[in-house]
C-alpha cells in the first residue's frame, strides 16, 4: 500500500514527535506556562516504533524525531537506537534545541543517528533569553562543539528569522557558521498560532538571500533535491553551504511528502490541518495493524492540497488545535 494521496503526492518523510515537554519556551512556539500531557497519553517507546515500522512498510524512508524538545524524554538515545534498526529507514534525523546535546551528542550518535539540526535563532545571550524565555546559549553552543566532536558531519543550524527581531543578525550568522562549519538554514515565520496573520512577521527568504549574496557570493547547489523543502546554496569560495526553507513566500505543498505522528499518538498529514486521525487509542484497545493502516491511507486519502497555500491565499493564519510544541515542527 503506497502512502499516496488524491493529489498524487507520494509521502516518504514522517515527524515523530517524541513528547510536547521543552526545556525552553520560545514564544513563537508556546505558552509561557504550557500545561502538559499526562505521561499516560505519551506513547511509549514500542508504541512509537511499532507505528513507525506500520508506515516504513508503506513508503516511509526518512524519519526526523522531534517535539517539543526530544532530548528531554528520557532514554531518547534506546529510542533512536530501535528506529535506526527498523529495515527500510533511510535516514533517521533529529531536531533539538541543543540544550541537552553536550551530555547526548555522543550516545545518540552511538545508538545510530547521522543527522542533526539544531534550532538557533541567535547568537546573543541577552536576545537568545528574550526569544526563549531561558537563558541558556552557553549550553546550546557547548552542544553544537560536543555534537561536532562526537562525530556529526554538516550539523544543519535552523533560524527562524524575525523582522525587527533577530534580522539584523543575518550577517553575524552566517558569518559564524561558515567559521565554525555549520550550514544554517533560514525559515520564515510560520504564522502558526491562533492570532490574525501578519505579513510585517515574514521576512521573506529572496531578501535575505541577496543581502548574504552582497558580501558572500552564492550558487544554486547543482545537486539540490527539488523536492526538498529548503533551497540550497554554496559559496563559491567553497566554505559551505546556506539554505533557505522559504515555507510562507513560496509554499512547497505541490511536493509535501510530509506525514506527522504527534507525542500522543496522533497521526496528521498537514502541520495546519487539525483533522487528526487517533492512532493510540485503537492500537491500545488492541487494533491489529492492518485496521491501523487503513485507518492511515483514510486519513492520508483526506489530505487536501495545503494549508500553507491557503494561509497565503486567503491572507489569514488557520486556526490550530494545538500549538506548535504538541504538533511537533
Ligand atoms: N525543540 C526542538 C527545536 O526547537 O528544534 C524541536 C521542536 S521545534 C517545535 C521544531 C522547529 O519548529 C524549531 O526549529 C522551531 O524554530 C520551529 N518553529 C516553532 N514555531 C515556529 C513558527 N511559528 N514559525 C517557524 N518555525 C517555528
Ligand atoms: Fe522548545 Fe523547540 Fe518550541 Fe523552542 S521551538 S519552545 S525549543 S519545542
Amino acid at each position: 500500500m503506497a502512502l499516496v494521496d488524491g493529489f498524487g503526492r507520494q509521502h516518504d518523510d514522517l515527524r515523530v514527535s517524541v513528547t510536547d515537554r521543552c526545556n525552553l519556551r520560545c514564544a513563537y512556539c508556546m505558552p509561557e506556562e504550557p500545561e502538559w500531557f499526562p505521561r499516560e497519553r505519551i506513547l511509549s517507546f514500542e508504541e512509537i516504533e511499532r507505528l513507525v515500522r506500520l508506515l516504513v512498510a508503506d513508503g516511509v524512508r526518512k524519519v526526523r524525531i522531534t517535539g517539543g524538545e526530544p532530548l528531554v524524554r528520557s532514554g531518547i538515545e534506546s529510542l533512536v537506537g530501535m528506529l535506526a534498526a527498523i529495515d527500510g529507514v533511510e535516514d533517521l534525523s533529529l531536531t533539538t534545541n541543543g540544550v541537552l546535546l553536550d551530555r547526548l551528542a555522543e550516545p545518540l550518535r552511538r545508538a545510530g543517528l547521522r543527522r542533526l539540526n539544531v534550532s538557533l535563532d541567535t547568537f546573543r545571550a541577552d536576545r537568545f533569553a528574550e526569544l526563549t524565555r531561558r537563558d541558556q546559549l552557553d549550553r546550546v553552543l557547548a552542544g553544537l562543539v560536543a555534537a561536532r566532536d562526537a562525530g556529526f558531519e554538516r550539523i544543519k543550524i535552523n533560524t527562524v528569522l524575525m523582522p525587527g527581531v533577530n534580522d539584523d543578525e543575518v550577517e553575524e550568522i552566517v558569518e559564524r557558521s561558515r567559521r565554525e562549519g555549520y550550514e544554517v538554514r533560514f525559515i520564515e515565520f510560520m504564522p502558526l498560532s491562533n492570532g490574525s496573520w501578519d505579513p510585517a512577521r515574514v521576512l521573506s527568504g529572496d531578501k535575505v538571500r541577496e543581502r548574504i549574496e552582497a558580501r558572500w557570493p552564492l550558487t544554486p547547489d547543482p545537486a539540490g533535491d527539488p523536492h526538498a523543502p529548503a533551497t540550497r546554496y554554496l559559496f563559491t569560495d567553497g566554505a559551505g553551504a546556506v539554505g533557505f526553507i522559504n515555507s510562507v513566500t513560496a509554499p512547497f505543498c505541490s511536493n509535501c511528502s510530509r506525514l506527522r505522528l504527534t507525542s500522543d499518538g496522533h497521526f496528521r498529514v498537514c502541520i495546519y490541518d487539525n483533522n487528526e486521525v487517533d492512532l493510540k487509542t485503537p492500537m491500545r484497545a488492541g487494533a491489529s495493524d492492518e485496521s491501523l493502516r487503513e485507518q492511515v491511507v483514510e486519513a492520508l486519502s483526506r489530505k487536501t492540497r495545503g494549508g500553507a497555500l491557503e494561509i497565503v491565499e486567503k491572507q489569514a493564519a488557520l486556526p490550530l488545535a494545538r500549538t506548535m510544541h504538541q504538533i511537533g515542527g
